[in-house]
């Protein structure tokens, strides 16, 4: 450009020299300087116009001014003249423009859509490759595809001058088109989001990728390859373009295509990463849970372990962990952390027959989600709002194990609506089949441990309770065949025998319930049965065994028939009338209370005895449990209570024991009352003669 101007300054300067033949005058005609800058300014802003004009301006000053000034006549004046006017006129219309676009700019070009060609004026060239190397420093530097939308737009709009410049880009070939920067005023554009079958503009110059030029909008697309990475919306550019800034316009858009496709894989790399740090992070957790889970051998440390991590790693408010009994379905909170403690005790144990999302998700074998405290309310209509209570607005029962075989039940709660995210479920699935495995694991464990102490107790019960009432029947009858002389010693070694027979014949019979209990083939009937006759006979029975021991037996039982089968109700009896005198100091009473409140009849034994431990209650019906307070002052195989307790939950009854205030203790168990109807047969305490042959009136003691 600067060449051009020098030479039209130079022609210029060269035209008057000729005109004015190197005089001197010009020095002293200061208007011929005027005239030097009216084609000087001619040449430099250039067009067929300004040339004219120049020409014109040179032939005023040759023909109006210069003959006053420096006399006319010369021969080679008409010559010289044309010569001045003429180049004048070439170096005007020849030069080509520095600037002034702006006053171009708006003129109107093509009417109508068409191609773009190029053919505007031009723009500064210097100006142009700044935006080019501006540009590409931008681009380098973007961090993000919305640096280089705004690096786009911006540039687009300096090289075009458009009055604005809006960038739709994509992030994938299948996404639309989204407006991701804006230079200059308002768009042209309405929507942010560009439909693929749009009909305007920006989507034929998509669909077509290729230019589309309007009177005041030109829109450009960003390709690479066949892709249409993105569209740039230019309002009122100058128009037309010249063939340099649209070559311009066309290198930026590449260099943004390549840019966008550089974040586009940059930003795929960094998901990349992203998901890998996450998913290393997971499995670094889950391999925590599952070695937690390895030295977790107890139900009760599965259950731990797995809350903690599960609460933690699914930002959970709370989370409960249920156990599920497979025999009746019954699910059992082992622990709960984050749950209100008054709640959690309400919900220790859940009935299988009830519905609620525990017991759902242990029925089914599949996941329960509450989305929401409305959500919640439509699907358990009738049970106490656990949201509302625990603050929480989304909750999911997690079954541990699979449908048929579940285990037991995870329960977590968060404090937004709509649960666990997909990402955060696939988590907690693996968190719930790790648990299932540690809770299967660990069940067995116990019942190997179980099985393994019950076999050494059992194996101790035979060497002992076994054996030494037999050594004494063996001795005794030994001794008695040889002492028949002698009847009172006779008598005694009988009596004696009699004793450790029938000792031996109670831990048999306790035994043989404990047999089929284990194999679960024992079938008791629901048959109505006296209880007031049954009680009359086996405390008359058990007050002769047990002489040193006042029997006191209720004072009106008449009414109480109850739902079960005598036999069972008989030994069950036996062993808590025998426990009573067993463990009381001689000459204390035994007293039998039964209550019938018209559906459940009890049955309470109250003894002067030793007592009981409140924190040793439970244990006492353990199998083989013994009181190391009691074990050594009367023989025992801890076998009794067991399986008196298991007897009484057969029959659909409780069994209890506790301590009295007054000192001793009371064992009990109720049972359902039948409803007697006066021709129905009731069962007689007749199975042994011994009741009959000593009728004991109400309240009468026995000893
Ligand atoms: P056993 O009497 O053969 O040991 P049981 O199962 O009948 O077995 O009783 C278990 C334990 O309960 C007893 O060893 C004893 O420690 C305790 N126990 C049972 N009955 C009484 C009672 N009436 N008073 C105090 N302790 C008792």
């Amino acid at each position: 450009m600067l060449r051009r101007v020098a030479l039209g300054v130079a022609l210029a300067v060269s035209a008057f020299l000729i005109e004015l033949g190197l005089d001197d005058v010009v020095g002293n005609h200061p208007w011929l300087v005027l005239a030097f800058v009216a084609v000087l300014v001619g040449s430099i802003w250039g067009g067929a116009l300004v040339g004219a004009v120049a020409a014109l301006a040179a032939w005023s000053l040759d023909s109006l001014v210069m003959p006053g000034v420096i006399g006319g006549g010369q021969p080679d004046r008409p010559i010289l003249e044309a010569l001045a006017v003429g180049g004048a006129f070439v170096i005007g219309a020849v030069v080509q423009p520095v600037g002034f676009d702006a006053a171009r700019r708006r003129r109107p070009a093509t009417a109508g859509e068409a191609d773009h060609e190029g053919n505007g004026p031009a723009v500064d060239d210097s100006a142009l490759v700044e935006a080019v190397v501006g540009t590409i420093d931008e681009l380098a530097a973007s961090r993000s595809a919305a640096q280089v939308a705004d690096t786009l737009a911006r540039k687009f709009r300096e090289v075009s001058g458009a009055a604005s410049a809006a960038v739709y880009v994509r992030t994938a070939a299948t996404e639309p088109l989204v407006l991701r920067a804006r230079s200059g005023g308002v768009a042209t554009g309405g929507s942010d989001r560009l439909d693929a079958a749009d009909e305007g503009p920006l989507g034929r110059a998509v669909r077509a990728r290729r230019w589309i030029t309007l009177a005041d909008r030109t829109v450009v697309p960003v390709v690479v390859g066949q892709d249409v990475l993105g569209v740039v919306d230019l309002a009122a550019p100058r128009q037309p373009l010249d063939g340099r800034s649209r070559a311009v316009l066309v290198s930026l858009g590449r260099l943004s295509a390549e840019a966008f496709v550089r974040q586009r894989l940059e930003a795929e790399r960094r998901a990349v990463g992203d998901e890998a740090s996450i998913a290393s992070a997971r499995v670094e957790s889950l391999s925590r849970l599952a070695a937690g889970l390895a030295g977790a051998d107890t139900v009760e440390a599965v259950a731990a372990t797995l809350i903690e991590r599960a609460v933690d790693g699914l930002g959970a408010e709370f989370g409960l962990v249920y156990e599920r009994d497979e025999r009746d379905g019954t699910c059992r909170l082992i622990r709960a952390k984050g749950y209100p403690v008054g709640l959690a005790e309400r919900e220790a144990v859940l009935r299988a027959d009830a519905d609620g999302p525990v017991r759902r998700a242990a029925r089914t074998g599949h996941p329960v989600d509450i989305g929401s405290p409305a959500d919640w309310r439509h699907t358990f209509p009738g049970n106490s709002d656990v949201l509302a209570m625990t603050g929480t607005q989304s909750l999911v029962a997690w079954p541990l194990g699979e449908a048929g075989h579940v285990g037991g039940v995870l329960v977590l709660g968060w404090a937004a609506p709509g649960g666990p995210s997909t990402d955060r479920r696939s988590v907690l699935a693996a968190i719930a089949d790790l648990g299932a495995q540690a809770l299967e694991r660990a069940r067995l464990y116990a019942q190997e441990r179980d099985a393994h102490r019950l076999q050494e107790a059992f194996i101790s019960v035979i060497s002992h309770e076994l054996r030494t009432p037999i050594t004494t029947i063996l001795a005794g009858s030994r001794l008695l065949v040889r002492r028949l002389d002698d009847p009172q010693r006779a008598a005694d070694l009988a009596s004696d025998i009699e004793a450790e027979a029938d000792r031996l014949f109670r831990i048999v019979e306790d035994l043989l319930v404990l047999s089929r209990l284990e194999r679960r083939n024992l079938e008791i009937a629901q048959d109505p049965v006296h209880l007031s006759h049954l009680v009359t006979r086996i405390v008359a029975s058990e007050s002769s065994r047990w002489p040193a021991s006042t029997f006191v037996v209720p004072e009106r039982t008449e009414t109480a028939v109850v739902r079960g089968e005598e036999t069972y109700i008989e030994q069950v009896l036996r062993n808590l009338l025998s426990n009573a005198a067993k463990y009381a100091p001689a000459g204390s009473t035994v007293a039998v209370v039964v209550d019938d409140d018209g559906t459940r009849t009890t049955v309470r034994v109250l003894d002067e005895g030793p007592g009981i431990a409140r924190d040793e209650v439970e244990q006492l019906f353990s199998l083989f449990y013994r009181s190391p307070s009691t074990a050594a002052s009367a023989a025992g195989a801890g076998i009794g209570l067991f399986v008196s307790r298991r007897l009484v939950d057969e029959m659909g009854g409780d069994m209890w024991a506790r301590a009295r205030p007054e000192g001793g203790s009371e064992f009990g168990f109720s049972l359902a009352t039948y409803p007697v109807d006066d021709d129905e047969p009731v069962a007689r305490a007749s199975r042994h003669g011994d009741a009959e042959d000593a009728p004991v009136p109400d309240g009468t003691v026995l000893d």
